[in-house]
């Protein structure tokens, strides 16, 4: 359970959590405590499927962390073999949690990942898409070079893949007021040198996340997205000029400095959480507000 205003006595009551309040803010919370209502997120008793853990870098990793600190018991949803180990390393600390072979271009594979996930849970509250991908030679060089299949590869994995995850989480989320989360970045708004056909990706991500919380409102399922800012992991690495990148927010953003994955992490939780339970169809801009700069 997590506590984000904490009445004092209680606050010790606090399960052993992954990320714990620092102890400067635990004690500004404790001062401040005495006549304010508690604000729990407790995630007991309710379940997760990530998609996108590579390593302890990636930003799953980080969602997962804090996901599994709130409470939920997890799910995580990784390409191939060779990935295993790492995904493995990357989540040892989260308690009980389940690994699950899926490469997100084959059907079958999502279908049976979320076919497990009904088995070992039988219903779902949070999905977690934080999958992208492009061919390196997509990533540099001029965007109208781009290939047909370059761009095909690019749109299906990175964006097409969150219609069929939702597909399959829907039915089970009926009657449990869930909630998906998808990663973005600025490029899908603006035009990003070498982000190239992975900006188109997230134009189109971005505005899935929209027709699918029309699609799925109804049913209490929200779906919303996350722009963050840049952060060095493996798909990161994979663009071109990416550490000049990372140079140019710590100078422009107003918070004059770049996000971390933690950051990406809470935000998501957030989403994912009731706190944020008229939130949907929306992208949050979790940046350091690089996006909000004019210059
Ligand atoms: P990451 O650790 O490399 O995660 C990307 C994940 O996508 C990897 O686990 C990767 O697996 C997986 N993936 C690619 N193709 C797949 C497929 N066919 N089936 C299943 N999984 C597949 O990098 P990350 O930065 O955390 O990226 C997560 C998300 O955040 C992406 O959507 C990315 O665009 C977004 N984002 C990142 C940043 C940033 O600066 N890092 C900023 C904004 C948004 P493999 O390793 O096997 O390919």
């Amino acid at each position: 359970m997590l506590y984000a205003g904490v009445a004092p006595r209680k606050a010790r009551e606090c399960r052993p959590s992954l990320s714990p309040p620092s102890t400067s803010r635990f004690d500004a919370v404790l001062a401040l405590g005495q006549n304010r209502a508690m604000v729990t997120i407790d995630h007991q008793g309710r379940f997760g499927l990530v998609f996108g853990v590579a390593n302890h870098r990636s930003l799953a990793a980080a969602i997962g962390e804090k996901l599994a600190a709130s409470g939920a018991r997890l799910a995580f949803a990784y390409q191939n073999e060779r990935l295993k180990d790492m995904v493995d390393k990357a989540t040892q600390d989260i308690p009980n949690r389940t690994l699950l072979e899926c490469d997100v271009t084959r059907d079958d594979d999502l279908e049976r990942t979320f076919g497990r996930v009904k088995e070992e849970f039988g219903a779902l509250d949070f999905l977690v898409h934080s999958v992208a991908f492009a061919q390196k030679e997509d990533l540099e060089g001029a965007y109208r070079n781009t290939s047909r299949d370059g761009f095909r590869v690019a749109l299906e994995i990175s964006a097409y893949s969150l219609l069929p995850m939702s597909r399959l989480a829907a039915p089970l989320m009926e009657g449990r007021k869930g909630s998906i989360v998808t990663l973005s970045y600025l490029g899908a708004e603006r035009a990003v040198a070498s982000y190239n056909v992975m900006g188109t990706a997230k134009a189109a991500l971005e505005q899935a996340v929209k027709q699918l919380a029309l699609d799925l409102g109804p049913s209490n399922i929200r779906v919303n997205a996350i722009s963050a800012g840049p952060v060095n992991t493996l798909a990161a690495r994979g663009i071109s000029g990416f550490r000049d990148i990372l140079k140019i927010y710590e100078e422009r953003a107003p918070l004059r400095r770049n996000i971390t994955q933690e950051e990406v992490g809470s935000a998501a939780l957030f989403l994912l959480s009731d706190l944020a339970s008229g939130i949907t169809g929306t992208t949050l801009h979790v940046d350091c507000g690089y996006s909000i700069v004019g210059y």
